[in-house]
């Protein structure tokens, strides 16, 4: 087995002795032992084997093994929700003193945790502007420990040079972490260019159809094993049901995601052509100003456009209410298209400065592209506009 598509379907670790052919669900808080001394040598690990669900669980091993075939790394672990891998990955290799440097442009709640959270437990952090990223090097502080970037970024759709980025690191001695979320592993593998854990919401893309929160922390083995002491003694896991779904998920991620980017480029492309537009940005749009980066590292440009409508906060809105069928919520990368207002939802807890930062003006619109035909898309899309004028 070589292809993507081949290893997320037929990587089997969660197989029974029952000759199932479709991965069972092992919905159990814990294992049996042959004998005490079995039992003994598996919490020495000196013996592999399943323990206790917080640990480890059939159901989450054969997610992890997909994802990091897929990602190429190393060593993984799968948790509650992306938010959980986003703090897991940060607070288990970091301590008091140390110095987080992060591209500006990162989720919400990731956003929330340098700046509200860490602080807390003397971890500090500085924002660096992807736009001005050849002088990060004057960001690097003494103690500075950690790189955590987002490319492409929520919802800006900003993107980073990994193999610069990648040597950055390298330089200065940093764990680069990149949230891998928005162009999934099978768009972009950040391990490829020298990330050392890479992180999922995998409540997005990976599940693909809303059911399930999911994260991932994946990575070389050795900040793994440090990840896993500090996960299993603080216990974000996962559900044995979710991973499940999850697993399966993976199953269809590349399908999903080729028709996701054939989808959202043509939608894009629409938009262009638009007179109700002050922009629409798309990786994959010759007008996205690092389209031939996004080319160089990226499969395709993704399921995410963001657009500013002419007329500012109060048009974008007139536009979402008009819409009849693309739903209104604050997921993303669902096989049904979602739109969302960053400024008022997801990035609210940023102050209007924070905001203007990173670019989410009260106009901006994010929108996944879903899996419905792309013509019923558009044609919601343009009564909408219409409707809104
Ligand atoms: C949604 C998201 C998260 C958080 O994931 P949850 O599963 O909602 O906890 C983190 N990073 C990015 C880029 C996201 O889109």
């Amino acid at each position: 087995m070589s292809h993507f598509e081949t290893e997320a379907i037929r990587i089997n670790a969660s197989k029974s002795n029952q000759r199932e052919h479709s991965a069972p669900l092992y919905l159990t808080s814990s294992f049996t032992f042959d004998s005490a001394e079995e039992a003994r040598a598996m919490f020495a690990e000196e013996i592999q084997g399943n323990i206790y669900s917080r640990y480890a669980n059939p159901n989450s091993s054969e997610l992890i093994e997909k994802v990091c075939a897929a990602e190429g790394t190393e060593s993984g672990i799968a948790t509650a929700s992306g938010m959980a891998a986003m703090f897991g990955s940060m607070a288990s290799l970091l301590q008091q003193g140390d110095h987080v440097l992060a591209s500006r442009s990162l989720f919400g709640s990731t956003h929330q945790l340098l700046t509200r959270v860490f602080p807390k437990w003397g971890i500090s952090s500085t924002y660096g502007d992807i736009s001005d990223i050849h002088n990060w090097e004057k960001l690097v502080q003494p103690n500075t420990k950690m790189l955590f970037i987002e490319t492409p970024s929520n919802p800006g759709l900003e993107i980073i040079d990994l193999e610069w980025v990648g040597k950055f690191a390298v330089a200065h001695n940093l764990i680069l972490v990149v949230d891998n979320c928005f162009a999934t592993p099978y768009l972009q593998q950040p391990a490829k260019w020298g990330a050392h854990i890479v992180t999922h919401s995998a409540t997005k893309y990976i599940d693909g159809q809303g059911r399930v929160l999911g994260g991932l922390i994946l990575g070389r083995k050795d900040l793994i094993n440090e990840v896993q002491f500090f996960t299993r003694h603080t216990g974000p896991s996962i559900s044995p049901f979710n991973a499940w779904i999850l697993a399966k998920s993976m199953e269809t991620l590349a399908v999903r995601m080729d028709r996701h980017c054939e989808n959202a480029l043509h939608v894009a492309e629409y938009f262009q052509e638009s007179k109700d537009l002050d922009f629409v940005k798309y990786p994959f749009l010759e007008s996205h100003p690092q389209f031939s980066l996004a080319k160089k590292q990226m499969k395709h440009g993704g399921g995410i456009i963001t657009l500013t409508l002419k007329g500012g906060l109060s048009r974008a809105q007139k536009f979402i209410d008009e819409l009849q069928m693309i739903s209104v919520t604050a997921n993303l990368g669902d096989s049904r298209s979602i739109i969302t207002h960053p400024a008022s939802t997801t990035h609210s807890k940023l102050s209007e400065e924070e905001r203007a930062k990173v670019g989410i003006s009260d106009g901006l619109i994010r929108l996944s592209v879903g899996l419905e035909h792309r013509e019923d898309i558009i044609k919601d899309v343009e009564r909408a506009l219409e409707k809104s004028r």
